[in-house]
């Protein structure tokens, strides 16, 4: 249609956020198609397209993508450059995306701050832990297996906490007592109550995610008890409501691809018929780095 581009996908993006929408977490509209990712070569433009043609490669955020072609709106497709490969930018755009909103959109990371990373070899965590690191803070990270942490070590933590009892009072143990500036929390229910234990008073607990199911709820009282802690509950489509936040922040996450602060992980690839897997592995917990789908 008019202002709208047709992709034909190298790959689509999996996500957390693709297994809430089939389980209900995540109430959907029906008929729907997962997917919120993806990337691969412009097929044909509509009416009013001029800053984009056919070859092209681009990326998006978009619903649907568990597909071979994409259509959508030409003002929310990114060029990429010609150093980032489709697969890779299907991989790593979500998720970049939103480890850029948590280190400079929420509250900007400063140098020397120490922070609490969960699930930091995973899709957003692999790219969370060294654009943290790059930007001088030390990195605290927990995770489940001694095969996570010697990745997570390597991405830039200087200390990984393997197992999740007992997460405060080691933080607090690395910490010198003073607890940590901020926790950036994808776990969710069996972690909640150990990050808001890990902060320092008036530390930030961003929690956004629910990898092992959503938050219980949280009384502000329990945020005085902490000493005057601060909570938030982002959600990366709120960072990018425009074309402008959107270049914004793709622009930095493929200066730190460029750069090489980051890397596009792909811990996983999977036929698009395959997809049932793809989910099944997520959800075990044992993937790492990004997922993707090819069609
Ligand atoms: P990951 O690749 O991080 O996979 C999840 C990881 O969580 C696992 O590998 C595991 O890491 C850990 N984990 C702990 N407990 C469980 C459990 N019970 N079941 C499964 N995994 C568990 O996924 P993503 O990077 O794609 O996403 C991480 C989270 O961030 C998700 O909840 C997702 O929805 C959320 N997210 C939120 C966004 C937002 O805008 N708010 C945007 C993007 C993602 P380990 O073994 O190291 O503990």
């Amino acid at each position: 249609g008019p202002g709208e581009v047709t992709v034909r996908q190298s790959a689509a993006g999996l996500n957390f956020i693709d297994t809430y929408h089939r389980t209900g977490l995540y109430p959907v509209k029906f008929p729907f198609t997962p997917g919120q990712e993806g990337a691969g070569a412009v097929q044909e433009v509509g009416e009013g397209v001029t800053h984009l043609k056919p070859g092209d490669k681009v990326a998006y955020l978009g619903s649907g993508t568990y597909t071979t072609h994409f259509t959508g709106p030409a003002d929310r497709m990114i060029l990429l450059p010609d150093e980032i490969l489709p697969q890779d930018a299907a991989a790593v755009l979500l998720k970049g995306l939103t480890a850029w909103a948590l280190l400079f959109e929420i509250r900007p990371l400063q140098a020397g701050e120490i922070i609490l990373v969960w699930a930091p070899v995973g899709g957003v965590g692999s790219l969370l832990v060294p654009w943290a690191a790059s930007l001088g803070a030390r990195v605290i990270a927990v995770t489940s297996t001694e095969a996570k942490a010697e990745k997570a070590k390597a991405l830039g933590a200087s200390d990984v906490i393997v197992g999740y009892e007992g997460v405060a009072a080691k933080v607090k143990e690395l910490t010198g007592g003073r607890g940590v500036d901020v926790a950036y929390d994808s776990v969710g229910k069996i972690s909640a109550q150990e990050s808001l234990s890990s902060l320092r008073p008036r530390g930030w607990f961003v929690t956004y995610g629910n990898a092992s199911g959503p938050v219980d709820p949280i009384p502000p009282g329990r945020l005085t008890q902490g000493g005057s802690l601060i909570m938030t509950r982002p959600s990366l489509f709120n960072f990018i409501p425009d074309a402008d936040s959107l270049a914004r922040g793709a622009g930095l996450l493929f200066s730190a691809l460029k750069s090489g602060t980051i890397h596009a992980d792909i811990g996983q690839r999977f036929p698009l018929s395959e997809a049932a897997k793809a989910h099944e592995a997520i959800e075990s917990g044992t993937t790492t780095g990004a997922t993707v789908l090819v069609p």
